[in-house]
């Protein structure tokens, strides 16, 4: 009889096993989508462990907080509560800000403060820029690259003085600013340094990872196919340059996808635009993925609503008999900007199917959920200035005494109470305000919360609270969104000309970039698969063969000819 198996490594197949167990100091594992790259990485955590390193020396990155929190709870399952805590689990962001915050304390700037002093630099600098460029240009000279409006270089330095001014750091300096004491104080403490999407990281956070594992361990996957944040930086060659900077380095790649039909594969892997069949598909066939061409936005909205009402209701079926009970959890609606969103919530909204948008926090942005939230970041740094003059007006000639009252409450109420006793008493309402209590309930302490929805909203773009209401809800989300996850059902949505790739106003949009786009969008579905057209189709479409789809139209909004997508 075989031996037992040791834990981490059951189910894993060869390739995998090789990879979760090398013992090389460098391994990178490069693979395509759903070959089980993020599970070996959570294996190889599980099977260090079993081994004897200490879970305090381990340390996972993640692209995303929601991620962090999903390989959490694996590892907790797996290894139990106190292992998995004692890990380091978290984004680039989340990790230097716990490492600066041992230091002394830390305050970051939210993103609406950031606009209002970028537009005070642009006007002191003498920059017609609005805000959000000059950002946008301030991050990219920060990241090392070149601003696309020379003119930014003017505010920079404003910007810098207005920020150090109120004590303030942004995201970027977050990142710069741990580098520097790294690089200087601590390099090399990190023993086990296991990092997921690595196609996907910027300079500074490729230095990052250097510095880290300047004596320790680093373990990177990714899949340069995949590399989707050009436009931030992130080079699609990070694997190579890896190569050169640690070697010895050991590159392990894994070619069996057991997330998608072969019918699915077979239409994504074209997108790509070019040769080479590296994915081999695991699953037993399933239906073609379905094209449908819309007359317009509203068409394919209603479209899609109707289509996803017809699979949860198990009108369909074939899920009827291989998928029995679809819930709506099961299906993601994708796109490619925020704005298309607006439409296809709307119809979702008006056939009655529940649903959550990851991504941008829109009660997020309300002003007096900004002005509460920095009220509550004031009582925790007096020092914050900025926080203190943004909740002013909301409290008036109360703010001294609410600030004294609720002070000795911050560091020990639940932040959910906090919140909804302020609103009460300042008779603050509307839907803005429950989903902040909403999501604020998902948090133990109000500064666990305060940091998870600054962070979440430049990485993640807050998917803080999502799950307290995620369960049994379609959900919505960008392609860029979309990235590491997986779902039964996908609607790709607008995957027409001028969307897909994406013509931004001002910017030409890299087509090898937006080409990996869609292949990311495309590789999120498990069982179905349909891309919807308003309009005249994405010029990738054409790489597709056509055998490879099943063709409908939608008229007039009524899911027409679904019969035919069913053999
Ligand atoms: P992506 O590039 O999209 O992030 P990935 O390579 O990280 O994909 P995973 O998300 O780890 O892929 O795995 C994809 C799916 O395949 C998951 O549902 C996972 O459980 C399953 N899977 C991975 N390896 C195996 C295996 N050896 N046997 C069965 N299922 C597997
Ligand atoms: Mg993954």
């Amino acid at each position: 009889a075989a031996a037992p198996r040791p834990r981490a490594l059951f189910g894993l197949n060869e390739e995998q096993r090789a990879a979760a167990t090398a013992g090389e100091r460098t391994v990178a594992v490069i693979a395509g989508p759903g070959t089980g790259k993020t599970k070996t990485l959570v294996a190889r955590i599980q099977h260090l462990v079993e081994t004897g390193v200490k879970p305090g020396s381990i340390t996972a990155v993640t692209f995303t907080n929601k991620a962090a929190g999903e390989m959490r709870s694996r590892l907790e399952a797996a290894l139990g509560r106190k292992a998995a805590r004692a890990m380091t689990i978290g984004t680039f962001h989340a990790i230097c800000l716990r490492h600066l915050s041992r230091k002394g304390p830390v305050t970051l700037i939210d993103e609406f403060s950031a606009r209002s002093l970028a537009a005070e630099a642009a006007g002191e600098a003498g920059v017609e820029l609005s805000a959000a460029k000059l950002l946008a240009d301030i991050s990219r000279m920060k990241g090392g690259l070149a601003p696309e409006h020379p003119e930014a270089a003017k505010a920079y330095p404003l910007y810098q003085q207005r920020l150090a001014a109120h004590r303030v750091l942004d995201y970027d300096d977050l990142l710069l600013r741990a580098l520097e004491d790294y690089e200087t104080a601590v390099p090399g403490s990190f023993a086990h340094l296991l990092v997921d999407e690595f196609q996907d990281l910027s300079p500074v956070q490729y230095r990052l990872v250097l510095t880290w594992t300047a004596r320790g361990a680093l373990f990177a996957i990714g899949d340069p196919d995949q590399s989707i944040y050009g436009f931030r930086g992130s080079s699609a060659d990070g694997f190579r340059r890896l190569g050169e900077d640690k070697p010895g380095l050991r590159t392990i790649r894994l070619v069996k996808n057991y997330r998608s039909s072969p019918g699915i594969l077979a239409a994504a892997l074209p997108a790509l635009g070019r040769a080479g069949d590296h994915l081999q598909a695991q699953r037993p066939g399933g239906p073609k993925p379905v094209y449908v061409n819309c007359p317009g936005e509203l068409a394919e909205g209603v479209y899609v609503a109707k289509a996803i009402a017809a699979l949860v209701g198990g009108m369909d079926m074939l899920s009827a008999g291989t998928e029995a009970g679809l819930g709506f959890s099961d299906i993601a609606v994708l796109y490619r900007t925020h704005r298309q969103g607006e439409m296809l919530e709307y119809c979702l909204k008006t056939e009655g199917i529940p649903y959550v948008v990851s991504g941008r926090e829109d009660f997020l942005a309300e002003e007096t959920v900004r002005r509460v939230l920095a009220f509550f970041r004031y009582l925790l740094d007096r020092g914050d200035e900025l926080s203190r003059a943004l909740a002013q007006p909301l409290l008036g000639s109360d703010f001294e005494a609410r600030a004294a009252e609720y002070g000795p409450h911050a560091g020990k109420d639940r932040p959910d109470r906090l919140i909804a006793a302020l609103a009460a008493q300042q008779g603050l309402q509307g839907p803005a305000l429950d989903k902040l209590v909403q999501a604020a309930a998902l948090f133990r302490s109000l500064g666990e919360f305060l940091t998870n929805v600054l962070l979440g909203q430049e990485i993640d773009l807050g998917r803080s609270g999502q799950k307290s209401y995620a369960s049994g809800a379609v959900r919505l989300m960008t392609l860029h969104g979309s990235k590491g996850l997986e779902f039964p059902a996908v609607f790709l949505t607008g995957v027409r000309a001028g969307l897909i790739p994406y013509d931004a106003p001002g910017r030409a949009a890299d087509p090898q970039e937006e080409r990996r786009l869609l292949y990311v969008g495309l590789t999120r579905a498990k069982d179905r698969l349909t891309l919807t057209c308003p309009g005249e189709p994405s010029p990738f479409l054409g790489d597709i063969p056509k055998d490879a789809l099943t063709f409908e139209k939608a008229l007039a909004g009524r899911p027409e000819g679904r019969q035919l997508t069913l053999f």
